[in-house]
């Protein structure tokens, strides 16, 4: 059954506690070091829709705010461009600290970090989970156990891959990450044009 709004509101407050205390993670150094924090996650706890990115930046890890950079802004235009808010969606990444000079997450990192989404994926239960970039795709389609779907982003942008999750039902939408679609004109269409497919989980 659904939690209320202030057993959701808890359980996230917790996941946040937990991730400030976290200390056994490659990444704990540097956070301490340059006066960083764990990103966890914010938007609407009873979002429909769900976006996962690779790993905080130098914008979010100072700010402890997912997607707040160059590239939180382009998202933000895509998630105006279906009618919806940043609040009233669910903003979160893979990876919870910022790895140095922005590298790919490594999967030990990515293990450690894992069940806090796996977490906030059960406490908000979205009908939708827009994967942002190939790190947050391959580990959620391998969480839902639809390995077989498992290709290059290339392939499988914008399709919608149907899973059943603890709660119900759930749709994943693997989408390009928005600071690859930057600097690359023909992703950026291409992404413009893939979130059409989450209008109607709207
Ligand atoms: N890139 C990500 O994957 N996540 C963020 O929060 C910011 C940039």
């Amino acid at each position: 059954m659904s939690l209320s709004y202030e057993e959701k509101f808890n359980e996230l407050k917790k996941i946040r506690d937990e991730l400030l205390a976290l200390h056994n993670s490659p990444l704990y150094e540097y956070r301490i070091e340059n006066k960083y924090f764990p990103v966890v996650g914010e938007g609407s706890h009873n979002a429909h829709i769900m976006f996962i990115g690779e790993a905080p930046g130098k914008n979010e890890a100072e700010t402890a705010r997912p997607f707040c950079g160059r590239s939180g802004k382009f998202l933000d235009e895509m998630i105006e461009s279906i009618h919806l808010n940043r609040s009233d969606v669910y903003i979160t990444n893979i990876v919870k600290d910022r790895p140095p000079e922005n590298r790919d997450p490594s999967a030990e990192e990515i293990a450690i970090y894992a069940p806090f989404l796996d977490r906030q994926v059960a406490i908000v239960e979205p009908k939708v989970i827009a994967t942002l970039g190939r790190f947050s795709m391959s580990y959620i389609i391998s969480k839902f156990g639809i390995t077989q779907e498992l290709k290059p982003i290339g392939e499988i942008h914008g399709k919608e891959f149907h899973a059943k999750a603890s709660y119900g039902d759930v749709v994943i939408v693997p989408l390009y990450h928005p600071a690859v679609a930057l600097y690359n004109g023909t992703h950026r269409d291409t992404l413009i044009q893939d979130f059409e497919v989450l209008k109607k989980y709207i």
